[in-house]
């Protein structure tokens, strides 16, 4: 399969309008059960907006909310796929720029020290572009997450000592996630990484923020980690919007790597309850939207 690069920048361009109006189901769902198991009277209040919120967008083609985010783009490459590697940078970039441009969109991307806004959506090294592959035969996913910034400045990293032990990991979790309160945009999923060298820790935490709900750890010991962590987040009380409740997290993922004998890395990203995600599917029978 040849892959298109005019094709590539439509659909990522489609992709950022998508992604930041419709919420993916397993989201919905997260919603559904958090309101299944509320019991405080003002958390319940607040998810009720929040739903409701999610309905007005989804009804009337509007964004869910008004942070486009930093647009990133996670593409995965299958076998006997064709592409002009630079050039599929570059079409994803102008896909974003496109969108900004055609659908109106805020650009939230400045240079970091002028803080000059091209009004564009992009930036130096933003699109952040992630390229994977796989062993699907004639298959390209683009998947597109907007991360919206209240919830990306909950971003911590700690380099502790292997004699800390992971009983120091579960604690610095547990106290960013009651250091940040409400300022993430609770309900969230409290993405945790473990291992691997520092920046590959913090990539994982970003990896595990931006997971599908119900999906576990692939590291038995990790999935048990998350399973414990789910439910201390959810006893702390912080609740929906920081307004208290039970409700502050759909879900804690973790993510491992392996790491240095002398390291014990631990790295927190935040994904806020607008877990914008949106993705395409590309083989030679056409392109699926999910
Ligand atoms: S953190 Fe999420 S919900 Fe809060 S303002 Fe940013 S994108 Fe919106």
């Amino acid at each position: 399969m040849d892959l298109n690069l005019d094709e590539v920048e439509k659909i990522c361009a489609d992709l950022y309008l998508r992604a930041l109006q419709l919420l993916p189901p397993d989201i919905k769902a997260g919603f559904s059960e958090l309101q299944r198991t509320e019991t405080d009277a003002t958390g319940q209040a607040i998810l009720g907006t929040m739903v409701e919120n999610i309905k007005v967008a989804e009804r009337t083609r509007n964004i869910l909310c008004q942070d486009t985010g930093i647009p990133i783009y996670n593409i995965t490459i299958g076998r006997n796929v064709t592409f002009d590697g630079a050039g599929l940078k570059e079409a994803v970039r102008r896909g974003a720029a496109r969108s900004t441009r055609e659908n109106s969109l805020r650009s939230s991307v400045v240079h970091p020290i002028t803080r000059k806004n091209d009004q564009n959506s992009c930036g130096i090294r933003v699109p952040v572009i992630h390229i994977d592959f796989d062993d699907r035969e004639e298959t390209v996913s683009i998947e597109m997450i907007p991360k919206g910034s209240g919830s990306e400045n909950g971003s911590f990293l700690k380099m502790l000592l292997p004699s800390d032990g992971i009983t120091a990991v579960k604690r610095f979790v547990v106290d960013r996630v009651i250091e940040l309160g409400g300022r993430v945009c609770p309900p969230t999923i409290v993405g945790v990484g473990i291992g691997g060298t520092s920046d590959l820790c913090m990539h994982l935490a970003k990896i595990a923020a931006t997971r599908p709900l119900r999906m576990a750890c692939e590291d038995a010991e990790g999935a048990k980690i998350e399973a414990e962590l789910s439910r201390a987040v959810n006893e702390l009380g912080i609740g929906p919007q920081g307004l208290g409740g039970r409700s502050t997290s759909f879900a804690v993922h973790v993510e491992v790597a392996a790491t240095h004998i002398t390291q014990n890395p631990v790295a927190v990203n935040i994904q806020c309850h607008s877990a914008r995600r949106a993705r395409a599917t590309l083989t030679p029978g056409g392109i699926a939207f999910s």
